[in-house]
């Protein structure tokens, strides 16, 4: 699968698979593609050749199919991107109440067993900037959940948390891990990775450098360029 952004050639052959169940973790440099990456994946962004397929299926290209799809495919961002006027319920239950028709009190109650689980249902009648960064990301979390998708992508989840509210969230990140949820996740973690994922892969310049387990990725990176990028991070 190709991309280019005018002369820019931002994804270079990508060839990925995501199997159900899997935690695939993408790191790489700034600018390398990672969100592009994400984007391609429910067609925020077009990609110019080759193909994606998912859960068996071509990846539509428009209409209805599309907004299936891209249902089924969670988000979750470096900015919470919350609807700052809409109670942290709300936020929850808006896209299962408008999208897929569930009635209101079906999907309150969904929405405090979600927020349970990623430990803030006593937030529930706040707006997002009563909460903090960390709260915040997990009411994403909890938003993305709550459209049962088939898969999560989540690009930089804790990027933009103050260093105390990260781990909270990759606590959640892991309990889904755990319970089987799909997920490709873009982050710099690597004590995610090392309890969550099940593969690493290393993606710079728009192509992907290697793949390995996280354990051989952190240990022994079989690139040049992974093993630079390691030393920088670490
Ligand atoms: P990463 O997430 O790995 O930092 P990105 O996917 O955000 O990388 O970006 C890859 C490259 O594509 C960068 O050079 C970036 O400037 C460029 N790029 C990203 N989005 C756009 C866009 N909408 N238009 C033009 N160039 C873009
Ligand atoms: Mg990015």
């Amino acid at each position: 699968m190709n991309k280019h952004f005018g002369t820019l050639h931002v994804l270079k052959d990508i060839d990925l698979s995501v199997a159900r169940g899997e935690v695939v973790v993408v790191i790489g440099p700034s600018g390398g593609g990672k969100s592009t990456l994400c984007r391609v994946i429910n067609r925020l962004e077009a990609i110019d050749s080759g193909g994606i397929t998912f859960d068996g299926q071509a990846l539509p290209a428009e209409g209805k199919a599309l907004a299936q799809l891209r249902s089924e495919v969670g988000m979750v961002f470096q900015s919470f991107n919350l609807f700052s006027h809409k109670t942290i319920l709300e936020n929850v239950t808006l896209g299962p109440i408008k999208v897929r028709g569930i009635a209101r009190q079906q999907a309150e109650q969904r929405g405090l067993e979600l927020l349970e689980r990623v430990g803030i249902a006593s937030q529930a009648a706040k707006y997002p900037a009563q909460l903090s960064g960390g709260q915040q990301q997990r009411v994403a979390i909890a938003r993305a959940l709550a459209m049962d998708p088939k898969m999560i992508l989540f690009d930089e989840p804790t990027s933009a948390l103050d260093p105390e509210m990260v781990q909270e969230v990759l606590d959640v990140m892991v309990g889904l891990a755990s319970d089987g949820m799909t997920m490709l996740v873009v982050t710099h973690e690597m004590g995610f990775a090392r309890r969550a994922a099940d593969r690493v892969v290393f993606m710079a310049d728009g192509q992907i450098v290697e793949e390995s387990e996280p354990e051989a990725f952190f240990t022994q990176p079989k690139s040049d360029r992974a093993r630079d990028f390691l030393s920088k991070i670490l």
